[in-house]
């Protein structure tokens, strides 16, 4: 894998994009708040998979005309990237579970879904790879938010 200079807004819309028909269905309403300059030098594919997993969750989580907000912002070394919903929230007992592998919450509910339980542990390994964090801020009823922080450029070795 290579790294490579991405524009956060393109990439962060170009995953929306493959949701419209979902966001659609669910009469959610999108809001980003992206610099339009804004630029990070990772791996394409697996900084777009974090995205994209996120994304997916704040979607199908989400309640019928909610919100999801995507802001990112930069400083001089980091990329900060939230996904925020307006969905079912997450327990405080689950929320240090939801990273592990096959972990869903709502095992009944979940069954219907089709996932596999497995797409935020992707995002974490992605972000770990890329030298980043992943935190979770969330309320049972209110909402939950994603946070992302990725090295702007300064890239574990392997990936140079
Ligand atoms: P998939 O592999 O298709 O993503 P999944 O969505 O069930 O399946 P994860 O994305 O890893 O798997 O999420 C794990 C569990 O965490 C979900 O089953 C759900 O219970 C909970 N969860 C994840 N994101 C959210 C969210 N934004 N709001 C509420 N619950 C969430
Ligand atoms: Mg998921």
């Amino acid at each position: 894998a290579q790294a490579k200079a991405v524009n956060v807004l393109d990439l962060v819309n170009d995953a929306l994009k493959s949701l419209k028909q979902p966001i659609a269905e669910k009469g959610l309403e999108v809001k980003t708040d992206v610099p339009k300059d804004l630029t990070i030098t990772t791996v394409p594919a697996k900084f777009s998979q974090v995205v994209r997993n996120l994304l997916n969750n704040a979607v199908f989580y989400n309640r019928k005309d909610g919100v999801v907000t995507v802001t990112a912002t930069a400083d001089e070394k980091n990329l900060k990237l939230s996904v925020q919903d307006t969905g079912i929230g997450i327990a405080e007992n689950d929320q240090e579970r939801i990273f592990e592998r096959f972990y869903r919450v709502d095992k009944a509910r979940s069954r219907h879904n089709g996932g596999t339980g497995l797409g935020l542990a992707i995002v974490h390994d992605m972000v770990m790879q890329l030298g980043g964090e992943v935190t979770l801020a969330s309320q049972v009823g209110v909402g939950s938010t994603f946070t992302v922080s990725l090295p702007l450029a300064d890239l574990p070795r392997f990936y140079k």
